[in-house]
């Protein structure tokens, strides 16, 4: 560290991404990303980007990219301006974070680790709850009305996810601030609250590309919700990023929601092989919930969460291991194609017959 560093930013523990190997040995099982690659559309839209348009700054209100969304949801009537698209969801939840939190935030200890590094880079004070034994997130304990709510529904590393009665108990019981939804899992089979943005002023839901699109590289996300609640965020993305969506990103990201079926099919693929993994998991000892994510929380009866990651990453897969408390016990293995997981789950029971 400099001595140059703002003090504000001294004690900031930043994120810490899963492993990206630069060699590609790895069964890459450790950070969500799709085992199939981008639709028909986007490799040709990418195909025929002219690197010469490169030259121009790109259109810095995402109007591509907003009217294709509200396309996409049609049925939901929701309009252009409830979207704000976004670098990846992370880039939407720094937003929302900034402009809904005036100076505190709730949400669960079991989460996702970039809330708590957006708390702190954002100097809000969190009120971190503890999700129930069962891992579950209690809704009972997001009634105060005092601070926003962050939850991603599916939560992730657990997979375990909230219905649309529970979260319209907390879009209801929270009138005087901004409830987030994080749905970066939500098209493997949870319920999304994007229907419920039109009844419900404090609500908005963060969206991403990277996992049942495909396009993680691609950094393509987006929030919405009301117009109003658009507009905040607009002016703050605008007032620190706002050729925040490159020209290629743009373009494939249209592209994409050009194909939904694609994604669809992929979706309902990765879902069947997820279930398939979880069966084969419990046959060989693991403890794990009934996930609605690409992934599964697994916990093996005889190896402990590190010495289990770190057994499979000496036999060339890669899962992710939390080393908080709660979580040490526990590897989130990414759902991958039939074959990896057999894979897997072959060197699994290896690995477990030699200890
Ligand atoms: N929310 C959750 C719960 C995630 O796990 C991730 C992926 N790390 C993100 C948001 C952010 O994904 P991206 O920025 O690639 O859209």
């Amino acid at each position: 560290m400099s001595v140059f560093l703002n003090s504000r930013y001294r004690s900031l523990c930043p994120y810490v991404p899963g492993e990206q190997p630069k060699d590609r040995k790895y069964l890459k099982l450790n950070t969500n990303e799709s085992p199939f690659p981008p639709g028909p559309e986007v490799q040709t839209a990418l195909s025929c980007a002219a690197a010469a348009d490169l030259r121009l700054y790109e259109d810095p209100d995402n109007a591509v990219l907003k009217a294709a969304l509200a396309q996409h949801f049609k049925e939901l009537g929701l309009s252009a301006d409830c979207f704000c698209p976004t670098a990846g969801s992370d880039e939407a939840l720094d937003l929302c974070f900034m402009a809904f939190a005036e100076d505190s935030i709730q949400f669960p200890d079991v989460s996702y680790g970039f809330y708590a590094v957006l708390s702190e880079l954002h100097r809000l004070d969190a009120r971190v709850t503890p999700v129930r034994e069962d891992f579950r997130i209690d809704p009972s304990d997001y009634q105060r009305n005092d601070r926003c709510i962050v939850l991603a529904n599916p939560n992730a590393p657990t997979g375990l996810a909230l219905g649309e009665t529970e979260i319209r108990a907390l879009l209801s019981r929270n009138p005087d601030h901004v409830v987030i939804i994080d749905e970066a899992y939500v098209d493997f089979g949870g319920q999304s609250a994007l229907p419920l943005i039109r009844e419900y002023e404090n609500l908005v839901v963060c969206r991403t590309f990277s996992k049942s699109r495909s396009l993680a590289g691609a950094r393509i996300g987006f929030a919405a919700g009301s117009p109003p609640l658009i507009q905040d965020l607009e002016r703050l993305r605008n007032s620190r990023n706002p050729y925040n969506i490159s020209t290629l990103s743009q373009l494939i990201g249209e592209a994409a929601l050009r194909e939904p079926e694609y994604y669809t099919e992929n979706c309902r693929k990765i879902i069947g092989i997820r279930e398939w993994t979880l069966r084969e998991l419990r046959k060989l000892g693991f403890t794990a919930a009934d996930s609605l994510g690409n992934f599964v929380f697994a916990r093996s009866g005889q190896l402990g969460g590190r010495a289990l990651a770190l057994a499979l990453r000496e036999r060339g897969i890669l899962v992710r291991h939390f080393p908080a408390e709660r979580t040490r016990d526990y590897n989130r293995i990414t759902i991958g194609t039939q074959a990896e997981m057999e894979r897997l789950v072959e060197t699994l029971a290896q690995l477990l017959e030699d200890c």
